[in-house]
């Protein structure tokens, strides 16, 4: 009998890493000094074609930094995009890099795509998974057990619109789901405020009592306890996984028949593309307002994602935000991107005397028409204080584009008033 309970490696605790791609000379003269000052080690994934180029770490400082504790994983060897390669081409990026660094004392067990998800195709991870245990890109989504061993996702520090409140909450989230979190970096493309906030997040982590360690460790920790057929990819054909916790995951045709698939929260968020979703499936995940960047108001809420079809075109998404009953929608493009969020309804019907003459324009649903009936005891401040029909125009964010139309019990006369910039509403007056 083979008996797995939970990874003897697993401690019960998060663990955190930050990985810096591409080996740039920033590393030691600000990456380095930062992380001193808490004991924090980095990982480094290097592009071995530029090693020692203009911009990039010598062999000896990449040794240097090693024999400090730091770590080194693998970038391949000229930074290609794995998607716009052939096999063999992709075989000699992922051997070769690996080749070099081996020769050069570093065990480099990990990959870190170039190019991020692009590189991540199925065709790709079949080799990746020739030389390497893990590999990862840079999604803002969490590593739910069993992890993706193929698609370890990093939170973006340098191109990400986040706050350092959003990453607190990540940090937090981590903790509580007892996960692995990976930071990635590209320290040379980093501003001023986003190295200050890198600084920030670290103290965050350590304030916690955890610590950033190799992302070896860390991966070591949470890496499945056991992993049968390819459960790396979106589109397992057939796979059982069990995550470090014990956690077991089971896909594909023989084994299940799940057409409708609920996702951990934040599984899924605005940057994943359709093959990273189950063919013949719905997939519903809650996405957490840190993860929500993207998606329709940016707030958290509910997302649905409709994969039918052997033809992707068919695929959608709809999003329902957690506020209202808003229902956004999207749709997978011949050009393989998704459309723009679309609102498909711009009604909403009220009910009756839910908005008054004194309603300000804040209480009505941005992008949105709003109707509403106004029985006659509450029409007073209405023109000629009688019942009838509100409809509210809220179609920006900017208030002075919002107006009101209002038409009266008994006669057809229609009368406007607008917001104006001073913060109310003007007077009633009859349209003409
Ligand atoms: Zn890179």
């Amino acid at each position: 009998m083979l008996r797995v309970e939970r990874s003897p490696f697993f401690d019960g605790k998060a663990a955190f890493a930050y990985v810096d791609d591409d080996g740039a000379t920033e590393v030691l003269t600000v990456l380095k000094p930062m992380f001193d000052q808490f004991g924090a080690k980095f990982t480094m994934a290097i592009v071995t074609d530029w090693i020692g180029t203009s911009g990039f770490l010598t062999k000896e400082q990449l040794a240097s930094l090693y024999a400090e504790g730091h770590d080194v994983i693998s970038h391949t060897k000229s930074h290609s995009n794995l998607s716009l390669i052939d096999e063999q081409e992709i075989d000699y990026q992922l051997s070769k890099s690996k080749e070099f660094l081996n020769i050069w004392g570093y065990p480099a067990e990990h990959l870190a795509y170039p190019h991020g998800s692009n590189s991540a195709t199925e065709q790709a991870i079949k080799i990746v998974k020739k030389y390497y245990k893990s590999a990862m890109y840079g999604r803002n989504n969490r590593n739910i057990k069993p992890m993706h061993s193929y698609r370890i996702k990093r939170i973006d520090i340098a191109w990400s619109t986040h706050t350092l409140e959003d990453y607190k909450a990540l940090v937090d989230e981590a903790i509580e789901n007892k996960e692995l979190f990976v930071l990635l970096g590209h320290i040379s493309a980093l501003s001023p405020e986003r190295v200050q906030m890198l600084e920030d997040v670290i103290q965050y982590i350590y304030s916690l009592g955890f610590k950033v360690e190799r992302y070896h460790d860390a991966y070591e920790k949470h890496s499945n306890s056991l992993e049968i057929g390819d459960h790396s990819t979106a589109n397992p054909l057939s796979s059982i996984a069990i995550g470090a916790d014990g956690k077991v995951s089971m896909s594909g045709a023989e084994l299940t028949d799940k057409r409708i698939i609920t996702a951990g929260a934040s599984e899924f968020t605005n940057t994943n593309v359709i093959s990273d979703f189950k063919k013949d499936a719905i997939t519903i995940n809650v996405v957490k307002g840190a993860q929500a960047g993207g998606l329709p108001t940016g707030r958290g809420g509910t997302l649905f994602t409709y994969n039918l079809s052997d033809d992707p075109i068919f695929a959608y998404q709809e999003y329902k935000p957690f506020e209202g009953n808003i229902l956004y929608r999207r749709r997978w493009t011949a050009t393989n991107v998704w459309s723009a969020w679309e609102n498909p309804n711009p009604y909403v019907q009220a009910e009756a005397n839910l908005y008054l003459n004194a309603s300000p324009v804040q209480d009505f649903e941005l992008g949105k028409i709003t109707v509403n009936v106004v029985k006659g005891a509450f029409a007073e401040g209405f023109p000629n204080n009688k019942g009838g029909v509100l409809t509210t125009y809220r179609l920006d964010i900017d208030p002075v584009f919002s107006y009101q139309e209002y038409k009266c019990v008994g006669n057809s006369t229609m009368y406007r008033r607008y917001w104006n910039s001073n913060g109310y509403w003007s007077v009633w007056s009859p349209a003409v």
